[in-house]
């Protein structure tokens, strides 16, 4: 015999992405604020000063991209229940992507599910990993290879969190706004080539046609099956190399700048992108002192810690390239043998084609 068990679903998941000074916040319950002892003190005042709810419990996990991992998503989900949190209760990711991931993944946990809201305080975080619902957590196979969908009720970018952040993190995050602009986006890249973000309100322009990007994109893709693969662009190789360097030498953001570079090389060798793109795209992360290059000691294990991406189906690894700048191609037929070309111009210092 068999049973048929039909779920017609209508969920409308829609939520909206507030750039600007931060708003009050007023909600009806209890509220986890998710965040680290760093960002607690440089900006947890201003807040508390916009949040009204009935209890607010402060949730603080060590810093780190290596905190991002089972054992604290345990703490926090033990914390929550400590802090008695019910299904109507709400919990805000208060810190970079790291404790945005988290924070959305233990909120995909607790109770099968409660709400949760973005507070991004860096720009890579701003731009990219507060929208669209990705949550997650690293294990000893790699990146993110751990999570849920789950989606924020709303994301609160304020760019005046930012007034704190070092620069390499400033760096980072532009790494991943000149990824929106290769990969959809020729006039953005063309704006970004002849405007400095560290001036006057260049910097919440881009934010927001970043943000206008990645939100065009999830609306299209939510899962993952097809358009949404693109903003992995750099990612491939990014992931490789932050695994390599466990996570130590680079931040992620800087990571994915030298797999963009990485990625152009491939494209180029493979026909589909011209040598000057990939020139231009290399001087614009050069001018936010991003790094451009790595220098792998054996391409072979490299090559092989590809297939550890859950992008890489079981025997073809999936390659996000540039069909010049603004368009992409995600493509799983390039010869491993191409492949294995491009990473050896990477094996010396100073490596690459271009
Ligand atoms: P991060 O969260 O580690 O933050 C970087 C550093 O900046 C940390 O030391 C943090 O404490 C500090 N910091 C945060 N805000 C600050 C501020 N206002 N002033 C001073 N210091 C501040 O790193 P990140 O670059 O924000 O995020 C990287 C993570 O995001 C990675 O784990 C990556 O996998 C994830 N990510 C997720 C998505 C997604 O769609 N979910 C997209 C991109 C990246």
């Amino acid at each position: 015999m068999t049973l048929n068990i039909t779920l017609n679903r209508t969920i409308d998941d829609s939520y909206p992405i507030h750039i600007g000074p931060l708003s009050l916040i007023e909600f009806n319950g209890k509220v986890a604020i998710l965040t680290n002892p760093k960002i607690a003190g440089l900006h947890l005042q201003t807040l508390l000063g916009q949040l009204r709810a009935k209890e607010v419990y402060i949730i603080t996990i060590p810093d780190g991209e290596q905190y991002k991992n089972w054992e604290s998503i345990e703490f926090i989900l033990d914390r929550m229940f400590d802090h008695r949190l019910n299904r109507k209760s709400l919990l805000i990711a208060f810190g970079g992507g790291v404790i945005g991931d988290m924070g959305g993944f233990a909120s995909s946990l607790y109770n099968r599910g409660i709400d949760f809201i973005q507070i991004p305080t860096t720009l890579l975080s701003q731009v990219d990993a507060s929208v669209g619902g990705k949550t997650g957590i690293n294990n000893k196979y790699g990146k993110n290879l751990i999570g849920a969908f789950h989606q924020p009720r709303a994301v609160h970018i304020d760019p005046s969190f930012l007034s704190t952040l070092p620069s390499r993190e400033f760096g980072a995050g532009v790494a991943e706004i000149v990824k929106m602009a290769v990969t959809f986006n020729r006039d953005f890249f063309e704006w970004l080539e002849n405007n400095n973000l560290q001036h006057g309100d260049n910097l919440i322009t881009a934010i927001t046609k970043a943000v206008e990007t990645k939100a065009r994109v999830v609306e299209e893709d939510e899962k993952e099956q097809g358009l949404r693969a693109a903003l992995n662009y750099g990612h491939t190789f990014g992931h490789v190399i932050e695994n390599e360097t466990k996570y130590e030498t680079y931040l992620h953001g800087e990571c994915v700048a030298i797999g963009m570079v990485m990625a152009n090389e491939l494209a180029v060798v493979s026909g589909l992108m011209n040598s000057d793109e990939a020139m231009r795209v290399k001087n614009l992360l050069a001018k936010y002192d991003l790094p451009l290059s790595y220098t792998i000691v054996d391409v072979e294990k490299f090559y092989q810690a590809f297939f550890l991406d859950k992008k890489s189906a079981d025997s073809a690894i999936t390659f996000i390239l540039p069909r010049g700048i603004g368009d992409v191609e995600i493509t799983d037929s390039i010869e491993p043998a191409i492949v294995k070309k491009v990473l050896s111009t990477f094996s010396a210092i100073d490596g690459g084609l271009f």
